[in-house]
């Protein structure tokens, strides 16, 4: 049985390059994605981090904010951080964002890679659910950190697997309450990197009469 606190300890035998992969909407990208893709790439012994905005977030019943605002915003969030990148592949790609299509894509751009999915707990504990998830979870090692108010306990045969845990404090900030915040003309500063902060206010995202976003 699999250790779910296992920690990784560095570059695998073989040198082989290790490299983290972020999905997420990031509408908009906050704090605590940050706080995550840090102390993911710093404990992980990332080489790496790629953060994958999702095309077309199959999962989420609302209106999604325009990808190229999306995909704007995360390259704010992560200018001059050590090791993140911006990866398009599921911008480029039709039809709804499958994670375990873009982990398919990604491993044969480079196979000699070894592959880390990391998670906030909310996304782990309905993994169950996700396009092939099996198929997924025999590509990749998986990385899940704390989230406050999400359910304890995944699907059974998803506990089972072995897991990394990546080391957060809980953080009580998500993309929801920034939009519905901004909404209601209050500020978003502690939540949001300042350039992200800006980007928001320049394109009028997230007010009232949202069809002014441009
Ligand atoms: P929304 O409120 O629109 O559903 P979100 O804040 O959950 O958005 P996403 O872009 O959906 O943000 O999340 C991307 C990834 O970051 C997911 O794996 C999610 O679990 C994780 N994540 C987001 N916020 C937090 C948080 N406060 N603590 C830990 N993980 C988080």
């Amino acid at each position: 049985m699999s250790d779910p606190r296992i920690q990784a300890t560095g570059p695998d035998a073989t040198g082989s390059r290790r490299i983290g992969i972020f999905g997420g909407t990031f509408d908009p990208p906050h704090r605590a994605h940050l706080a995550l893709a840090c102390a993911a790439r710093d404990t992980l012994a990332l080489d790496e981090l790629r953060w994958v905005p999702a095309g077309q977030p199959w999962q989420k019943a609302r209106a999604i904010t325009p990808a190229l605002h999306r995909e704007a915003m995360v390259r704010e969030a992560i200018a001059g951080e050590r090791g993140f990148v911006l990866d398009r592949c599921e911008l480029e790609r039709d039809g709804p964002s499958y994670m375990v299509d873009t982990v398919d894509t990604l491993r044969a751009k480079e196979p000699a890679a070894s592959w880390v999915l990391v998670l906030g707990h909310d996304q782990w504990a309905g993994l169950h659910t996700w396009h092939r998830w099996k198929d997924l979870l025999a590509a990749v090692e998986l990385a899940v950190a704390n989230r406050p108010g999400t359910a304890n306990v995944a699907d059974a045969e998803v506990l089972g697997r072995a897991r990394l845990t990546v080391p957060l404090p809980l953080l009580d900030i998500s993309s929801t309450d920034i939009r519905q915040r901004v909404s209601r003309g209050e500020p978003i500063d502690r939540l949001v990197p300042p350039a992200v902060a800006r980007y928001i206010e320049r394109h009028h995202l997230y007010r009232k009469d949202a069809h002014s976003a441009h």
